[in-house]
């Protein structure tokens, strides 16, 4: 939902950027796929062969195309043999959502953790958001290895599966509070790595001040009204690192260890409605009601 332009327009639009399903039938010169087999895309269709995408930035391929209207019975999908992964055979429904989930939240979560924040082994992590981003860049940490990971979140709900997740610590309090309880669980010093998966302004500047010297700084949120200054920025001594996640190149690992088990990013979906109500998963995520909806075609 992050990702969709706000839609203010008396019509109604076909919206959405995460899917997974079985591919019904291929375009002209598509190799990588085959008909009846399903599959898992990246938000963000890429060649997969231009410089950026060699260098493992697909979400920044040179011939990207956000998809943008993946709620929907079918969907076609550009640059079919850059952007899908091929799952081996995954009939059994009970994995459809944590496929789902790979294609952006968890794609994102794991961009953040692995790349952007470089959380390591026995590290301390902080996760400012409990979104569905949030949450997932918690459980990613956690598969980093990061010793302690303190999550920043109001609601009980997603509280309880910031735990789950691997979350050890759970702040509640938010502005110079919120900064002041990770300062004192940090003994003054920051954590080494802070992921923002907001991307507002209080959220930014909350990150950048509880991230140690030479720490790093992941922001993963679309920065909304966002505005930081040069000083603050220059002597805090910090590696930042955001923009859209590229989940292509995190696609083929992060489907193995849905399927073999040994993540399962699923609990995020917390509401499931059919295709034909689509409006009111958007309704109830915008009240915070759920995390987020799964929609069944
Ligand atoms: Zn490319």
């Amino acid at each position: 939902m992050s990702h969709e332009p706000r839609h203010t327009g008396g019509e109604p639009t076909r919206m959405g950027h995460e899917y997974c399903g079985y591919v019904e039938e291929l375009g002209e010169g598509v190799a990588s796929v085959k008909a009846g087999q399903f599959v898992v895309g990246s938000f963000a269709a890429s060649d997969n062969t231009c410089p950026a995408c060699r260098i493992g930035y697909q979400s920044s391929c040179v011939h990207r195309e956000f998809i943008s209207q993946a709620q929907s019975p079918y969907l076609r999908v550009p640059h079919a043999d850059g952007t899908l992964v091929a799952t081996r055979e995954a009939r059994d429904a009970s994995m459809v959502p944590a496929l789902l989930a790979s294609s952006d939240v968890l794609g994102t979560g794991w961009y953040a953790a692995a790349d952007a924040a470089k959380v390591e082994a026995g590290a301390t992590a902080v996760v400012v958001g409990d979104g569905a981003v949030g949450l997932l860049a918690t459980l990613s940490a956690k598969q980093m290895g990061a010793e302690r990971i303190i999550v920043m979140s109001r609601n009980p709900a997603r509280q309880k599966l910031a735990r789950n997740f691997g979350a050890t610590d759970i702040i509640a309090e938010r502005g110079e509070d919120g900064v002041a309880k990770i300062l004192e669980i940090t003994r003054g010093f920051g954590a080494d790595s802070v992921l923002e998966c907001v991307g507002t302004s209080e959220s930014m500047q909350q990150a950048m001040r509880v991230t140690r010297k030479g720490g790093h700084m992941p922001f993963v949120g679309v920065p909304h009204g966002v505005e930081i200054e040069g000083q603050p920025l220059f002597f805090s001594d910090i590696h930042l690192e955001g923009g859209p996640a590229p989940v292509r190149r995190y696609l083929p690992n992060l489907i193995d260890l849905v399927l073999s088990q040994k993540i399962d990013p699923s609990p995020v979906f917390d509401l499931v409605l059919p295709l034909e109500q689509v409006a009111n998963g958007y309704k109830a995520m915008d009240q915070r009601r759920a995390i987020k909806a799964l929609l069944q075609p």
